[in-house]
């Protein structure tokens, strides 16, 4: 008999390395939550650089009052799919808010960010279609596409001149084409050249969908992406999101304009085959969003930190993910071994940040990955340069 498990025998050697350098990197437990940038660790405080938490929202006192009262009078779960009894009127509510916020005629409300992706995706393209997917695209767009059986291409990270050459290959494929990219890429944190892609838009005749989990209530003068900042949301045919990063709560969106856009609730299967979002998950969703509507000085205290942490580790002389700055800083160690001990000094001094490596990396790069919080205090980035500096730089 061939043991299933044969297979994951390299990850467990891996895995037995990286205990033996420290704790278990990739799986660090939180014993406790002091605030939005700050957990006990292991008994240590310890400042969080690394929760996606853009908007510092998940102690927010209005957004916890609502999940509270939204569990006491509607109960721990909705124990059914949207499609059965999981509809409440706040699931409507989120979707409508949404809406709004978005400036779109429909929202659909997932249960994680990462099954938007694969409903909106496998919704939308089918076995005669083409999907065209960014090289270094989230993983759960590379399942959305492989749910949905269209034929896959994959262009070069960032490259319009790639994916021009590609479309103009595949011209005589029957069906659409559905072209994604990302709002903020998760690893590197460099944006999509939205612009150069938009323009192949006349010329090839495909449908967009922008991935806006983590740009959605970071960039654009309304906060709602990347297609907001660069002024084209008129040519995103589709966006997704998720309540993980900005909204502090969980699940996730797709929205758009299209006549038709409701059918997708009825051609979804990570809609339809799974248990829509608890009462209290939802209400603090809602109340999430009107913040991030009520408050956009969240936002340009965002773009202060992120600055402050991106110039202190270009004044240490690192390698970063990108040259743009971002609330995703990452910086480019040399191996897995030093920066897995890196990481761990890191935390020994009081610092969290996220550990990044191949596969789950482009290019094969090991990181150092921060995320920044509107929450965090000026000392608090300014603590987490200084513990780079001894940690990473040697000074
Ligand atoms: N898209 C991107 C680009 C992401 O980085 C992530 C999560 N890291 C997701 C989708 C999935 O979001 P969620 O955590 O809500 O499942």
């Amino acid at each position: 008999m061939t043991d299933l498990f044969d297979k994951h025998k390299p990850i467990a050697e891996r895995f037995e390395r990286m205990m033996a350098m420290g704790v278990n990197a990739v799986g660090i437990t939180n014993d406790k939550l002091l605030s939005p940038t700050r957990a006990l660790i292991q008994g240590r405080e310890t400042i969080l650089a690394g929760t996606n938490n853009y908007m510092g929202i998940t102690f927010e006192k209005g957004v916890i009052e609502a999940g509270k009262k939204a569990l006491d009078e509607f109960g721990t779960g909705t124990t059914g799919s949207r499609i059965a009894n999981g509809s409440y009127a706040m699931h409507k509510q989120l979707e409508a808010e949404l809406a709004t916020f978005l400036g779109r005629k429909h929202c659909i409300v997932f249960t994680t960010g990462y099954q938007a992706n694969l409903g909106m995706i496998s919704g939308l393209a089918g076995p005669r279609d083409t999907v065209y997917l960014d090289a270094d695209s989230h993983s759960s767009i590379y399942d959305g596409c492989t749910l949905s059986g269209a034929k896959l291409v994959r262009f070069r990270h960032n490259d319009a001149a790639d994916l021009d050459k590609r479309l103009s290959r595949s011209e005589d494929n029957e069906g659409g084409k559905l072209v994604v990219l990302e709002g903020i890429y998760s690893m590197l944190g460099d944006r999509a050249p939205l612009r150069d892609f938009v323009a192949l838009k006349e010329k090839h005749k495909f449908q967009l969908l922008v991935d806006e989990a983590h740009s959605f209530g970071v960039l654009g003068p309304h906060g709602r992406g990347l297609a907001d900042e660069a002024g084209l949301e008129a040519e995103a045919d589709f966006v997704v999101g998720t309540f993980s990063k900005s909204i502090g709560s969980i699940g996730g969106f797709g929205a758009g304009d299209h006549p038709l856009f409701e059918t997708l609730r009825y051609a979804m299967r990570p809609y339809m085959f799974t248990a829509s979002s608890s009462p209290a998950t939802i209400a603090t969703s809602i109340a999430a969003v009107k913040t991030l509507a009520r408050e956009p000085e969240r936002r340009d205290a965002l773009r202060r930190n992120s600055e402050r942490l991106f110039n202190g580790f270009r004044n240490l002389g690192f390698e970063m993910g990108c040259e743009e700055v971002s609330p995703v800083i990452a910086v480019k160690c040399k191996d897995e071994p030093s920066t897995i001990m890196m990481w761990n000094a890191l935390l020994n001094a009081g610092v969290y940040v996220n550990i990044a490596l191949p596969p789950g990396t482009p290019n094969r790069l090991c990181l150092l990955r921060c995320s920044v919080s509107a929450a965090h205090s000026d000392a608090e980035i300014d603590k987490v340069i200084e513990v780079f500096a001894k940690v990473v730089a040697g000074r």
